[in-house]
């Protein structure tokens, strides 16, 4: 867990910071004319009219009035023409244009020319506009989607102003704002440096070079200011460290500005899912190609005549072309998108809605994620007892059962927190300004009576070493009436590690191995509780300034402060759902084993007496075969003191045992961990700019519920992309079955024309389609176990459904075509287009797809369970659209203007309920499968009912026991 840890109102001191803080600056004349990089810093607060306490909020205001936001102009997309172009340039456009075309030229030779060929060629035409609208509109509306839920990701920054530390909107930042700089974040404008603690940056994002370079108070000589080391600049990421830098360029007149590239112009890449789908159409598309000819080629010697073989061959493509599917798998991932948001998971890249629904594994971080990360500091530990604190959460009401005795040890937590107390405005409560277990620190240093802003004034802060989650321990040096003392924080392990006395009432004894035996015993203690524990040690030094080795040795250990963070209380169902879907939970965090196993226990991570817990010291001291053999083996896995270092080697272990891994992070060095992993989550509340960046998903609530609703809503979009592939390409052989059978059977005319085909691919089916792609999800959908990466999208299993379905549809619509035929007696050879049986018949056709397809949709709804069960109207979309298209099949049945194009004629009720009963069977026979399916492996367990909802149900209270 990491956020801001910044001081508020202590004024920066030019050129300090220790060994990284940079040389003191030699005094030069405020000059507005010279380089700011070339100034010393106090001149850089005069040259900007600004000072070490931030700018005053008015003055800030004023030039935001001015100057303009801190904003770049946004990048434009390709150009409305190109993206429609794009469309008419797309294999199925191609196809269907050249169709088209070939169908005019049919007419214009035609002697008599025959009113229906100029009607399909202008069908056709109608097709592809159509086919371009939609896609059009999906690509801008999907573009839409990208830009709304882009500007959901905060993008706010620290600044001092009146001397006080506020977070403000990036956008709001003006020249003279004093930033206030920590690992992970990304620069908001072009800076210059005033004060520096380790700090270093990656300049990737203006020079391309990634290395982190080392980023001090200066001044510098350099002749450019990109080169100057005094600098930082908009775009590019603090890598550790802590700063404090003068904003100098906002908006389009920083380096980033300058060099801004609009990128929108580049092409959209597309994911595996979309890939798989575009050659699949293509090889449709060939499919259709090839036998349309081969029929055009049997036809035409048997004395059909050019034209009508022609147009015979050009219905059986039209047939098999699945028009509709380009626009409704857009449709479908934008919707899931769309549904994923709402549970506040943001997908920034379509890839990771595919591969969460395949992800066999979760690398989860504790605080945070499982935890509420509101911390409450309830036991200190010191050499003469252990002391209670009473009340909870950040308001400083509550008491310490023996102030004087651990009176010092608050003091030193308090002066080396960066993090700020804030009191409650109105009826809001109170709030921490930052990193979480630092102001746990300072309530309780409250509670004990401690003023730290009098306490911070009588020991002003002169050096400090940051933390970072390698070290886990961070330390400042202040100077206390002329005396140097260093006040240290961190993990027990490490702080112990550099202790050679213990306190013991204000008297340091010698730290002996049974002494640091006890403190290590109390640690253990209280983390077996699941209390997360901080050490705090002081040291007096003299000398001229150490380095961080130095004043971070010999400390006194002045105790120990446990504090709570409890569970939220919505994991513990995530985890369940997570276990029954097949899915793996591996706790990594950089807390103590103890802590991380009973919060790993009342989450339900852990369930068995002894899970396996390893250490990142135990993690280096494993080969990579070793490694495997531990992912392999160890069921309950919680790795534990690990560092970011540790998350990637553990995310490409699991990928090399062939998992998909989720994996989370918050701080600027998971990005490596969240770009490796199949899919990065990055917190959107704590995180860094770092993280959010390198992640797929972004968690607006950080919380692990989140991670679970999305694996659920992946998974759900994956299966109603298959469900609408099953929907729409078993009408395909209800289309082409006929046709086949007309062919060898010898009957001369088709028994459904290419116009009709088209009614029913861009008319009756393209909105249950739709409707399909916005299923909820399924009440099994996390019961199943994870979908294996490399199944293609058509697997057996659905090219099986395909063709049991649409095989049921073409015994169907043939055995009507044919009845009818027959059943007036005529002889085949003497049937012309114009004979009204026949158009009787080819309606029927029409009309008996249409009926079987919209039950067809209702069995496709479910995979397993019975549609009857999970609620045949529980789509009410898909009802709609359904009617729709029996509505438009009616008016095709009964209109005259549509009878003349369609070469339809009139219904009766008998033949409705005829269709209707053919039309059922593909539901009916499917329900029969799933039961078989059903009876052979019954359904884990759960109630399917109860996960229909979308959201994950929270578990009550009693987890926070
Ligand atoms: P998780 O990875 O689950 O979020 P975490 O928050 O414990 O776990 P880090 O933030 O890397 O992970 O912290 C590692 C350890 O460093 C903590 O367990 C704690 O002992 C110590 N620590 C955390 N924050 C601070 C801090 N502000 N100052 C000093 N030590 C800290």
């Amino acid at each position: 867990m990491k956020a801001l840890r910044a001081r508020a109102d202590r004024p920066a001191s030019p050129g300090e910071g220790g060994p990284a803080g940079g040389v003191p600056a030699p005094a030069a004349p405020p000059s507005p004319g010279r380089p700011v990089h070339t100034l010393a810093v106090a001149d850089v607060f005069a040259a900007l009219d600004t000072s070490p306490r931030g700018l005053a909020s008015a003055t800030a205001r004023q030039r935001l009035l001015d100057q303009g936001p801190n904003e770049l102009p946004a990048a434009r997309g390709p150009a409305v023409w190109r993206q429609l172009a794009a469309q008419f340039t797309d294999l199925f456009a191609v196809v269907l244009i050249v169709a088209s075309g070939i169908t005019f030229l049919a007419y214009a030779l035609q002697d008599p020319r025959q009113p229906g060929t100029l009607q399909l060629a202008v069908a056709i035409l109608c097709v592809v506009v159509l086919n371009a609208a939609i896609g059009f509109a999906q690509e801008y509306s999907a573009e839409r989607t990208a830009q709304t839920l882009q500007a959901m990701v905060p993008h706010r920054c620290r600044v001092l102003r009146d001397g006080a530390l506020e977070e403000v909107a990036v956008r709001d930042l003006v020249p003279g704002d004093l930033v206030v700089l920590e690992a992970g974040d990304t620069v908001s404008a072009d800076c210059r440096v005033v004060e520096a603690h380790d700090l270093t940056v990656s300049n990737a994002a203006i020079t391309g070079e990634s290395d982190p370079v080392r980023r001090t108070a200066g001044p510098d000589t350099a002749e450019e200011v990109l080169r100057a080391r005094d600098c930082v600049f908009m775009g590019t990421d603090v890598i550790t460290g802590t700063a404090r830098a003068v904003v100098f360029a906002t908006g389009q007149a920083t380096e980033f500005g300058r060099i801004f590239r609009l990128t929108a112009g580049a092409p959209r890449q597309k994911t595996p899912l979309q890939r798989q789908v575009a050659v699949m159409a293509r090889r449709v598309a060939g499919t259709a190609l090839a036998v349309g000819a081969a029929l055009f080629a049997i036809r035409l010697p048997t004395g059909q005549g050019l034209v009508p073989s022609f147009v015979f061959a050009l219905g059986v493509m039209v047939a098999l072309v699945p028009e509709g599917l380009p626009a409704t798998l857009s449709v479908s991932l934008a919707l899931g998108v769309r549904r994923m948001a709402r549970h506040h998971a943001l997908v920034k890249k379509l890839l990771a809605v595919e591969a969460l629904g395949s992800t066999t594994v979760v690398c989860t971080d504790k605080t945070g994620t499982l935890t509420q990360a509101e911390m409450t500091v309830v036991r200190i530990w010191a050499a003469d007892g252990e002391h209670t604190v009473t009340g909870v959460g950040y308001e400083p009401n509550g008491r310490v059962d023996d102030p004087d005795a651990v009176r010092e040890l608050l003091r030193s937590a308090a002066l080396c927190c960066d993090a700020r107390l804030v009191a409650p405005t109105g009826a809001g409560h109170w709030r921490v300004l930052g990193d979480t277990t630092e102001g746990a620190l300072l309530v309780a240093a409250a509670k004990a009576g401690l003023d730290t802003a009098a306490e911070e004034a009588k020991a002003p802060r002169i050096a400090e070493h940051p933390f970072d989650s390698v070290r886990k321990l961070m330390s400042t040096v202040h100077d206390e009436d002329g005396t140097r003392r260093v006040r240290v924080k961190g993990a027990p392990s490490e702080v112990l590690a550099r202790c050679t006395r213990l306190d013991r009432a204000g008297t340091a004894e010698p730290l002996t191995d049974a002494g640091r035996r006890r403190v290590t015993d109390a640690a253990d203690a209280l983390a077996a509780q699941g209390l997360r524990v901080l050490a705090v040690a002081a040291r007096e030094v003299t000398g001229p300034p150490g380095t961080r080795d130095q004043d971070e040795s010999d400390l006194t250990l002045l105790g120990l402060a446990g504090m709570q963070d409890p569970p939220r209380p919505e994991v513990y169902e995530a985890v369940e759902a997570c276990h029954r879907a097949g899915i793996r939970i591996v706790m990594v965090t950089g807390d103590h084993p103890l802590t991380a196993e009973a919060v790993a226990r009342r989450v339900g991570i852990v369930r068995s007496a002894a899970p396996t817990v390893a250490t990142g010291a135990e993690l280096d001291a494993l080969d990579d075969t070793a490694l495997d053999r531990l992912l392999a083996e160890a069921g309950e896995l919680l790795l534990c003191r690990v560092s970011p270092e540790h998350k990637m080697r553990v995310v490409t272990a699991f990928q090399r045992r062939g998992e998909v891994v989720a994996v989370t992070g918050d701080g600027a060095n998971d990005a490596p961990a969240l770009k490796h992993a199949d899919i990065g989550v990055a917190m959107g509340a704590s995180g860094t700019d770092v993280a959010r960046e390198a992640a797929e998903m972004v968690l607006l609530d950080d919380s692990f519920g989140s991670i679970a609703v999305a694996v659920r809503l992946g998974r759900s979009v994956y299966q109603n992309i298959r469900k609408f592939l099953v929907y729409l390409f078993s009408h395909n052989i209800g289309e082409l079955a006929p046709i086949l059978a007309a062919t060898f059977a010898g009957f001369p005319l088709v028994p459904i024309t290419a116009v009709q085909v088209l009614a029913i691919d861009l008319g009756s089916d393209v909105m249950p389609a739709l409707a399909l792609g916005a299923e909820p999800p399924e009440s099994d959908v996390m019961d199943q176990p994870p979908r294996p990466r490399t199944e293609p999208l058509f697997s057996r299993a659905v090219v099986r459904r395909i063709l049991f379905l649409g095989g049921i549809q073409a015994l169907g619509v043939c055995a009507v075509f044919f009845w009818r035929i027959h059943d007036s007696g005529i002889p085949y050879a003497d049937f012309t287009a114009d004979n009204p049986v026949y158009r009787e018949a080819i309606t029927m056709v029409q009309a008996g797809i249409v009926v079987s397809q919209f039950f067809n949709a209702l069995a496709v709804r479910t995979e397993r369970e019975s549609v009857f069960r999970a609620g045949v109207f529980g789509n009410p979309w898909l009802i709609a659209a359904g009617l729709l298209g029996l509505g438009i099949m009616a008016a095709i049945s009964y209109l005259p203007l549509l009878q003349a194009v369609f070469h339809t004629a009139a219904l009766t009720a008998g033949d409705w309920a005829l269709l209707a009963a053919v039309g059922v069977l593909p539901l009916l026979a499917d329900e029969a499968r799933k039961a078989r399916l059903r009876s052979r492996a019954p359904r884990p367990r759960g109630d399917p009912r109860r996960d229909r909802k979308e959201t994950c149900a929270m578990r009550p209270e009693k987890d926070a026991r």
